[in-house]
C-alpha cells in the first residue's frame, strides 16, 4: 500500500494503542506477581577487602515470571515506581529478605535497596521495623542502600528519614555515587555509614587514569569524613588489587559471586572457604 500522511498517522495511532495496551499489560502482570509473591530476592556477596571475609550480601529484585524466565529489575522497577507499586515491593522484597538473613550466621548484614519514591511514604521507617521484627533480623544487620537522586528533591524528608533509620541502628549506604545527580554537599549533610562508587568507575579502572585518580581521591575524601567506602563492579583479580591498592573497604562483583536465589548463607563459612 502506498503510504499517505493520513495513513502514516492511523499507523501511528495504532502503534501508540498498541504500546499503552503492551504497557498496561505488563502493569497488570506485574500487579498480581507482586501480590502472588513471585518477586524474589537474589543475593550477592559483599567482601571486606582487607580480609576477603563475606560480610553481607546485596538483595537484589528478580522477577520469577511463570514462563520460567527470570527477569531482571530494568524491565520491572521503573514500571514498580511509574505505577506506584514499589512501596509494595520493597516490602515484600525485604519480608523475604530478611527472613533469610536471620538465618545467617555471624553479624552478616542484608543490604536492600530503597527507591527515591519511597521517601514520600509517612510510615517507610516503622514499616520497615515491623517487617524486621517480624522476619526476626535485628535492625544492625540491616543496611539502606539510597541512590543520589533521591536528596535532591526533598532534603528534608530524606535527612529525616535517614536520621530515623540510623537512630533504629540501621546503616545507611549513599548508592552509585558518582552518577547523575553527585554532589559533594551530599556526603556531609547526611549521615551516611557507607558510600557504593559506580560500577562504571571500576569496569576501566586497570587502564583509564581519570578513573583510578578518581577512586583514590573519593576513597580518601570519604575516610577522612568518617565514611566507609564500597565499590561495585569487581569482576578481575586485577580490579580486586586496584581497589585494595586505592584503600576501598568493600567490594562487590562477579570475581566474588553473582545474584543468586536464596539459600543458606554464612558468613563464617564463606570466610572459611575463601581462606
Ligand atoms: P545497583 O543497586 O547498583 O546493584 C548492582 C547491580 O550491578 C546489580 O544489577 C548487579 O547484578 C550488578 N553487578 C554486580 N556486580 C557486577 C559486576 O561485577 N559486573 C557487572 N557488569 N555487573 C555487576 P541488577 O541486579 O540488574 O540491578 C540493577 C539495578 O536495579 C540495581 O543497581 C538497583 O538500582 C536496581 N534494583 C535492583 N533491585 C531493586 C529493588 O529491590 N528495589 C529498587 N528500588 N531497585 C532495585
Ligand atoms: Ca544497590
Ligand atoms: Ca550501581
Ligand atoms: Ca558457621
Amino acid at each position: 500500500a502506498k503510504s499517505s500522511p493520513n495513513q502514516t498517522f492511523c499507523f501511528f495511532e495504532k502503534g501508540m494503542d498498541e504500546a499503552v495496551a503492551r504497557r498496561a499489560r505488563t502493569e497488570r502482570k506485574l500487579r498480581e506477581a507482586i501480590d502472588a509473591d513471585e518477586i524474589e530476592p537474589y543475593f550477592q556477596p559483599l567482601i571486606e577487602l582487607s580480609t576477603g571475609r563475606v560480610l553481607g550480601y546485596e538483595a537484589l529484585a528478580r522477577w520469577e515470571g511463570r514462563d520460567g524466565r527470570v527477569k531482571q529489575p530494568d524491565e520491572f522497577i521503573a514500571i514498580a515506581e511509574e505505577s506506584g507499586m514499589i512501596g509494595e515491593l520493597y516490602f515484600r522484597l525485604l519480608a523475604k529478605a530478611a527472613k533469610e538473613a536471620s538465618t545467617w550466621e555471624g553479624d552478616c548484614v542484608l543490604s536492600i535497596n530503597l527507591s527515591p519514591l519511597q521517601f514520600s511514604d509517612p510510615w517507610l521507617v516503622e514499616r520497615t521495623l515491623q517487617t524486621l521484627q517480624q522476619a526476626g533480623l535485628p535492625p544492625a544487620r540491616l543496611e539502606i542502600e539510597i541512590t543520589e537522586s533521591a536528596l535532591v528533591s526533598e532534603v528534608e524528608t530524606a535527612r529525616a528519614i535517614i536520621s530515623s533509620f540510623k537512630n533504629q541502628g540501621i546503616l545507611v549506604s549513599l548508592d552509585d555515587f558518582g552518577t547523575g545527580y553527585s554532589s559533594l554537599r551530599h556526603l556531609s549533610e547526611f549521615a551516611f555509614d557507607k558510600l557504593k562508587i559506580d560500577r562504571s568507575f571500576i569496569t576501566n579502572i586497570d587502564t583509564n587514569e581519570n578513573s583510578q585518580t578518581i577512586v583514590r581521591a573519593v576513597t580518601s575524601m570519604a575516610h577522612h569524613l568518617g565514611l566507609k567506602v564500597t565499590v561495585e563492579g569487581v569482576e578481575t583479580e586485577a580490579n580486586a588489587q586496584s581497589v585494595r591498592d586505592y584503600g576501598c573497604d568493600f567490594a562487590q562483583g562477579f570475581l566474588y559471586g553473582r545474584p543468586e536465589p536464596a539459600r543458606s548463607v554464612d558468613c563464617e563459612e564463606s570466610q572459611a572457604k575463601s581462606d
